[in-house]
């Protein structure tokens, strides 16, 4: 009886157990090419313009143009887009009035406004007029962040580690712009995003080589900000923004380097600081003194304080880079009057990317005033016409050749009649988390893109995505 009743109990038992084995296994592969196939589909939307009224839509090949209504269009050649001057909701192509959103494909690249892009295009309606969308997968988005960010003939490692950088910073920030219809913008204040101009087969190669590499700490996606060169130390978090991730804290690079903005000279016309505080809702009378309270332990002013007649007030030094403006004041790592008492002579200062963003979103208006002021040659300014991804580049050299001899020359005139800050600093940008110039510097050392990124944002974990 035992025999009889204990076999086929014993049989059964090991059966469902195999069963559930079974059962389990294949829902952690269904799981795993469930996750693999959406990684594998991972999507941004760019907003690449916004309140547009008119613009151009070409391609190789031919346009099919799908509106609302679910009226198609197929048009070869250049497209021309203008607003309808009656309904938000309309624009016309090519004198056809379609009604938004619009999806635009090709088998070809598309050009907007002659610039050409990956993936598809989406137009949205907007407050004043329509907005632009490339829709495009992220492994090819950042194809066309990369170059904007480093030059390609860096060492490979320090390419990879602002790949990875980049990456997480974009899988973090989806939605950023949600409101507006896209995710990212094109923009400094997201990540500077050219399409296929900006591609590099050096760039592309870093990226394939981490391709769904990403940061973490904890269980989410860590926050990782980068700046162009910590000027010796990187920032606290704390000290420029809010927040009080243990990773991003100021830590001393490993190798010294040399980058453009090693060293900086700023005159602030006092006039001209009391003006921007005014507009800040800070007022203290007539500026007397200006010094620096507090200094990390890296030596970057973490507060100024602004005497005047009538009265005082102590501000974050990152708050006074952005009022001053942090094209002109590049980091918080600087010393006043070329006073260096206050100051050890390592001493370390870093920027802000908002500013950076605020660099690029005036754009426009900073190579207005260059070309003004003749800073470009004529070759120099067809190139620019020609190449208008080579812009960055260009705004970089003249910022360098303005705080060049020019400044130099002014320097003894502004000081002459001693109305004006002179602030002199190192690197450029806020100074949290990863320094480009610093990386590279690593990886002229040897180090790889794990150590790099292991050092600048110590505490997280690598994880491949997809
Ligand atoms: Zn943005």
């Amino acid at each position: 009886m035992k025999k009889q009743h204990g076999f086929p109990i014993k049989q059964l038992v090991k059966l469902a157990s195999y069963t559930s084995i079974f059962l389990v296994l294949s829902f952690f592969l269904i799981f795993l090419f469930a996750q693999e196939s959406a990684a594998k589909n991972i999507y941004l939307k760019i907003g690449l313009a916004t309140n547009q009224k008119t613009g151009s839509i070409s391609s190789k090949s031919r346009i099919y143009c799908k509106d609302a209504s679910g009226r198609t269009l197929k048009v070869s050649g250049r497209i021309l887009l203008k607003t309808h001057s009656l309904s938000s909701k309309k624009i016309y192509i090519n004198n056809k009035c379609l009604s938004l959103p619009i999806t635009i494909h090709s088998k070809t690249p598309i050009y907007w406004n002659k610039r050409p892009y990956r993936g598809w295009f989406k137009l949205y309606p907007s407050s004043n007029g329509f907005n632009v969308i490339n829709i495009v997968g992220i492994e090819q988005y950042l194809r066309g962040v990369l170059k904007m960010e480093v030059n390609p003939s860096w060492e490979m490692e320090a390419l990879k580690a602002q790949a990875i950088v980049a990456r997480t910073y974009a899988l973090r920030n989806r939605g950023k712009h949600r409101s507006q219809g896209f995710d990212l913008c094109a923009l400094p204040h997201c990540q500077v995003y050219r399409g296929i101009n900006a591609e590099d087969p050096r760039i592309n190669k870093a990226i394939a080589s981490t391709k769904g590499l990403v940061l973490y700490y904890g269980n989410n996606l860590a926050v990782t900000p980068y700046h162009s060169d910590s000027g010796g130390y990187t920032a606290n978090v704390w000290e420029v923004w809010s927040g009080h991730m243990p990773y991003l804290k100021a830590k001393k690079e490993p190798f010294s380097y040399v980058s453009p903005y090693s060293n900086w000279k700023v005159m602030i016309p006092l006039s001209e600081l009391k003006e921007k505080l005014r507009k800040n809702r800070i007022s203290v009378g007539e500026i007397r003194h200006v010094s620096i309270p507090e200094r990390d332990k890296g030596g970057r002013a973490v507060s100024v304080l602004i005497e005047g007649t009538r009265g005082k007030v102590k501000i974050k030094a990152s708050k006074f880079r952005i009022i001053v403006g942090s094209s002109k004041v590049k980091s918080t790592y600087f010393k006043i009057n070329g006073n260096s008492q206050n100051v050890t002579t390592t001493n370390n200062i870093i920027n802000q990317p908002v500013e950076e963003e605020k660099l690029y979103d005036h754009e426009g208006v900073l190579f207005a005033s260059f070309i003004k002021k003749g800073v470009f040659s004529t070759e120099e300014l067809m190139d620019m016409l020609v190449h208008p991804e080579k812009k960055p580049h260009y705004l970089r050299l003249a910022l360098q050749r303005q705080s060049g001899i020019k400044s130099k020359h002014s320097f003894s005139r502004y000081s002459a009649n001693g109305k004006v800050l002179i602030l002199e600093g190192k690197g450029w940008g806020h100074g949290v988390g990863m320094s480009q110039w610093g990386a590279k510097a690593m990886a002229e050392h040897g180090w790889n893109f794990k150590k790099i990124l292991m050092y600048y944002y110590p505490g997280t974990k690598l994880r491949k995505v997809y």
